[in-house]
């Protein structure tokens, strides 16, 4: 599109939005702060951050952005580990102050304002005994991670966010504001069951909830590194074979000592009875450092990766999936994992499978259902200085397993690698995606996320 990047606006023409939130140029206080997103690494300097209060601010961001054919980011939560909701001399439409959120326990349903970060909206349903799948964060926006699928402890039970997902109300690329369901609008709606955000601007979901907790069963165990290739067998065993009831993940750790580790943490979504009998050979594996069972609150469950991944320091990772751990892919891991250039990188094991793999890949935009765990290099740092070591080790370890993985890769987890990953982030629904995004946004004006290019 000719002249997307535009660099400024005339102030009288961004004051006229008239917007019911704020608005906040370059040079107006607080715009350092409101340019930053989670991932420290990302320094990005847009012309203009509409922070909305309602879909009518959206809309009208929007048309303006529309008029003066500016490039557009769109933020919830900010956790995009490229940093693909803001950008350099545009426009960044911000929704994290829409937090309205209504559950409805006899029906269970909850619908939600797009601005929620998953610890938000966890509490809002846990306060009615209620749930749904979300991921392993609290500050994780639920906008982004819904849009491209959603993984989460209680994915391999309920299936996916994204599965999830009964309606949405979405602003288009023409400024309409659109109720889509598998009633209204099916084919976009079939879209934004993990689409990403090419089609539109969610600023609601509605959801359907489960009865969950209010406390889980928890098995966790870590394993010395001489011992973590046993461990990482059992694991890969253990979790394959596995009933819906039970997500594992597990991670190789360093603690501030610069002792590694092979952390296992598995929760049952049942009872307390059936998950001790199905955890406890977990908790009795081998000879760990620390293992135990307990009854869990599941809010507590949820925050826990919390202290592990604050705003503002550095990342990068890269992800894959892998339908096993096989056993040179575990020698290549451990080999490279122990190059690690800090203590606080990671490569984590993201259980999926289960209920995730029985929906039929037509049914929703997202199409990687046969995998059993999403792998990824989490490289973690604070000094400049380190971001090629770090990214060069994340690369590293990623080349270790990919002759091991599927060949694929969650749209969720993927950074700036290009328009063959993105391919394969979309597998074999990516004609039917380029076909949609013909339709709802053929001038590509949703172009700032893992992009399906209209084609004509
Ligand atoms: C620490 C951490 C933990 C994570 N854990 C999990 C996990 O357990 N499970 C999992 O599945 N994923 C997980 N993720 C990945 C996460 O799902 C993605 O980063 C997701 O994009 C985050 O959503 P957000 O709203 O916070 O992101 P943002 O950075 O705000 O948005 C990301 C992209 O989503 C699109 N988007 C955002 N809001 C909207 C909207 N309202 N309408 C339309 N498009 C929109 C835009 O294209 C934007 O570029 C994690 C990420 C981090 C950083």
């Amino acid at each position: 599109m000719a002249g997307m990047g535009t660099t400024s606006f005339p102030l009288p023409a961004a004051r006229a939005l008239r917007l019911h939130g704020d608005l906040i140029l370059p040079g107006e206080a607080g715009y350092d702060d409101a340019r930053k997103v989670w991932n420290g690494a990302i320094d990005k300097r847009p012309a203009m951050i509409a922070f909305c209060a309602d879909p009518q601010d959206v809309m009208r961001v929007v048309e303006f952005a529309r008029s003066h054919n500016a490039l557009v980011a769109v933020r919830s939560g900010g956790h995009n580990v490229a940093g693909l909701s803001v950008c350099d001399g545009g426009i960044v439409i911000d929704l994290s102050r829409m937090k309205r959120v209504e559950v409805d326990p006899t029906r269970r349903l909850v619908r939600a304002e797009a601005g929620l970060n998953l610890g938000e909206f966890d509490r809002a349903t846990q306060a009615c005994g209620l749930a749904t799948t979300m991921g392993v964060n609290s500050d994780t926006g639920i906008a982004g991670l819904t849009l491209g699928g959603g993984f989460g402890k209680l994915g391999r039970k309920f299936g996916l966010t994204c599965d999830n997902l009964v309606a949405a109300d979405v602003v288009t690329a023409e400024g309409r504001l659109l109720k889509v369901s598998a009633a209204e609008h099916p084919d976009l709606f079939w879209g934004l069951s993990g689409g990403g955000g090419n089609f539109g601007i969610v600023t609601a979901f509605e959801y359907r909830l489960h009865p969950v907790g209010p406390e889980l069963l928890v098995a966790s165990a870590l394993h010395r590194y001489d011992d973590a290739r046993e461990a990482m067998r059992f694991y890969d065993e253990f979790a394959r074979h596995a009933p819906d009831e039970v997500s594992a993940d597990a991670a190789l750790v360093t603690l501030p000592s610069g002792d590694r580790f092979f952390s296992i943490s598995a929760c049952f979504v049942g009872s307390h009875r059936d998950g001790e009998r199905v955890l406890s050979p977990l908790a009795r594996l081998g000879s760990p450092v620390e293992a135990g069972l307990a009854a869990v609150p599941y809010l507590q469950i949820q925050a826990n990766g919390d202290s592990l991944f604050p705003r503002g320091r550095r990342y990068y990772w890269k992800a894959q999936f892998l339908h096993e751990i096989a056993s040179p892919a575990i020698d290549a891991l451990l080999d490279a994992y122990a190059r690690a250039p800090n203590t606080s990188s990671l490569l984590v094991f993201q259980h999926v499978g289960g209920a995730i793999a029985r929906v039929p890949i037509s049914d929703a935009a997202y199409a990687h259902r046969s995998a059993s765990f999403d792998c990824f290099p989490i490289a973690i740092w604070d000094d400049p200085a380190d971001d090629e070591a770090n990214t060069a080790w994340a690369r590293e370890l990623w080349n270790a397993a990919s002759p091991y993985s599927t060949g694929a890769v969650y749209a969720n987890n993927l950074g700036d690698e290009g328009e063959g990953r993105v391919r394969d982030a979309y597998g074999e629904n990516y004609a039917r995606l380029i076909a949609l995004k013909n339709k709802y946004d053929p001038t590509n004006f949703f172009r700032l996320n893992q992009n399906i290019r209209p084609m004509p």
